[in-house]
């Protein structure tokens, strides 16, 4: 059963996925996975050099923030090198889900809905708090600017559908990471 966690910059989400892991589910870090993918599948690195041109790698090297600045000036760039991404992304999780037959496999994921990873979930839960909360954590986290969170949170905006997820669990602090790990294993086992 692959069950789907999203949640806005600063929800906790990969706080509560490596919770989970600790607890022995698998867990599937979409994130690093796709840096990996993207440095370590021949084709793919093909695709994104025909796409931007040799300068988004030095030798191993992804250099996202070449890759970055190239795709948002130019938001139909960004659709094609997601193009080449999220599809080998998905099939790599079919694959790694597979190892784990029946068994609870949880995909930590911001971005599920524009991946389109949620239509490979069983179940999708999402990790909540309060915009403030989620602003400081962030700030605090990545030691950066109110404006800069600000930036990233509105980029994230299509992701929150918070009433497309199964389970809505709140980590606004008040419950324990603990607590709502519990939580979130009673709705999918439920
Ligand atoms: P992003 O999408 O930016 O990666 P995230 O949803 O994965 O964010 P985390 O990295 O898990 O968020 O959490 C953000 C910060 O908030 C981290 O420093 C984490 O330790 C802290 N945090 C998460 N949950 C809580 C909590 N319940 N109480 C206090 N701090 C928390």
């Amino acid at each position: 059963m692959v069950v789907g966690l999203i949640g806005g910059i600063g929800s906790g989400k990969s706080t509560i996925a490596k919770a989970l892991q600790l607890r022995g589910y698998a867990v599937y870090d979409t994130d690093s996975r796709a840096k990996e993918i993207i440095v370590s599948d021949a084709k793919i690195r093909e695709d994104i050099i025909g796409l931007l041109g040799e300068d988004a790698y030095q030798g191993n090297v992804y250099q996202s923030q070449v890759v970055a600045q190239k795709v948002f000036a130019d938001r139909s760039l960004l659709a094609k090198l997601n193009a080449i991404i999220h599809p080998a992304v998905r099939e790599d999780i079919v694959r790694w889900s597979k190892h784990y037959e029946d068994k609870i496999c949880i995909v930590e994921c911001a971005i599920l809905y524009t991946s389109g990873i949620y239509r490979l979930c069983d179940k999708i839960i999402a990790v909540d708090a309060p915009e403030n909360i989620r602003l400081q954590r962030a700030m605090d986290r990545d030691n950066t600017s109110v404006s800069k969170v600000r930036a990233r949170m509105r980029a994230q905006e299509d992701e929150l559908r918070m009433q497309q997820a199964d389970v809505v669990v709140n980590n606004d602090g008040k419950l324990s990471i603990n607590d709502i790990c519990e939580k979130i294993l009673q709705s999918i086992n439920g």
